[in-house]
């Protein structure tokens, strides 16, 4: 059996090797890395892909939250609304920008947003609503974007976890993830459901100023070369990243289904283990599965990690401190966050390997070594 992986990008190589060498080589060629053809290329085509009027390629996925804070003229000390169980970089960007997280409640089920714990957080301060698409599931963005509205706040998806999800409204209208909100951030690190073979990012939205806005920023603010009118920096994708994406988008639809095939695998196992809760799709939102995670009620998960590992089957923790704990907001520590849901999830949950390289053999021996724990 071939050794298992959390992400397997180097079997993913080789699936479409032939191809991927040759498009670096046509770069190399070219010797246009910045900026070159297969920039402009890939950035057509996410469009047409994600169905949405701009993109702005970038460096990676931190950045593009970065840039797409940076065009909405916010103040210092404007409030900002976001879950606290999520990847560092969606708040650590707010507070580098002197804004103000502020941590909300996530749902039980899908790892998003809270409804009632945002309607709670808004106040007058309030500037922007920043939810995560964890995991692969669509935050309630039909009832986010009401209450942005009724509220005049912006909204930027962070779309880091989810791309090619779709989203479908209660009028039975159907979008991509990160196309909703004013903005979509999203990210191409290689372990990501469109992975690079390094960092890569990139902004989408429908508003051609907010798009003005943001390729000027992304590019040292400038206007006309060597004409700078607002304070940018300088944020790029390269040219052999973009040709790697330009082939991994042709496949995208199909390595999310090899990850939804790997979950559905996983859940009919699982089903059985009343200690285990496997995660589940709400009706508005695809899964496109970035992880597997699994509640693991009245389980000693130290020991279950340990069992795991002594089978050689990773598992990781997504994330073990949730944002308002950590130590880089400071103060912001004290506050009393009143968060139960991120509370009792953090001690509880545990993502199992799921790629696009799976097969069979190491999906049975993964849920044999699961199951053998709790018999
Ligand atoms: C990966 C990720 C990011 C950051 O992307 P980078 O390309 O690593 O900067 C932001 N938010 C979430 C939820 C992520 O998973």
């Amino acid at each position: 059996m071939r050794k298992i992986q959390m992400v397997d990008t180097k079997n993913q190589y080789l699936a479409i090797k032939e191809e991927v060498d040759g498009a670096i080589q046509d770069v190399l060629d070219s010797a246009a890395y910045i900026n070159g053809k297969a920039v402009k290329d890939f950035t057509q085509n996410l469009s047409t892909y994600l169905g949405v009027d701009h993109v702005i390629p970038c460096a990676n996925g931190t950045d593009a939250l970065q840039i797409a804070m940076m065009a909405l003229d916010l103040k210092p000390g404007d409030e900002i609304i976001t879950p606290s169980f999520t990847y560092i970089a969606t708040t650590e960007v707010v507070a580098l920008l002197g804004l103000k997280p502020v941590f909300v409640d996530v749902d039980p089920i899908t790892f998003c947003m809270d409804i009632e714990s945002l309607k709670k957080a808004i106040t007058s301060k309030t500037k922007l609503i920043v939810p995560v698409h964890l995991y692969g599931h669509a935050a309630p963005m039909e009832e986010i974007m009401e209450i942005a509205k009724a509220h005049n706040l912006f909204v930027i998806e962070d779309n880091a976890q989810a791309i090619g999800c779709d989203y479908t409204f209660s009028n039975g209208v159907t979008k991509k993830t990160g196309t909703i909100g004013h903005i979509g951030a999203t990210s191409f690190y290689p372990s990501k459901n469109l992975g690079a073979f390094g960092d890569g990012g990139a902004l989408c939205t429908n508003d051609k100023v907010l798009a003005d806005k943001m390729t000027m920023i992304a590019n040292h603010g400038q206007s006309a070369r060597y004409y700078h009118d607002v304070v940018g920096c300088n944020s790029r994708l390269d040219s052999i990243q973009a040709a790697v994406l330009n082939i991994k988008l042709k496949k995208l639809d199909a390595y999310n289904a090899s990850r939804q095939a790997v979950a559905k695998y996983y859940s009919n196992a699982f089903a059985s283990v009343k200690e285990i809760t496997t995660p589940s799709s709400l009706h508005y939102s695809k899964h496109v599965y970035h992880q597997y995670t699994l509640q693991l009620k009245g389980v000693d998960r130290d020991k279950f990690i340990a069992h795991l590992s002594a089978k050689e089957i990773p598992c990781m923790i997504y994330y073990p401190v949730p944002g308002h704990l950590q130590k880089m907001f400071g103060e912001q520590k004290n506050t009393n966050w009143n968060l139960p849901i991120t509370d009792s999830l953090t001690p509880c949950v545990c993502s199992l390997p799921v790629h696009t390289e799976m097969d069979e053999q190491q999906l049975a021996y993964i849920v044999d070594g699961v199951k053998s724990f709790f018999n």
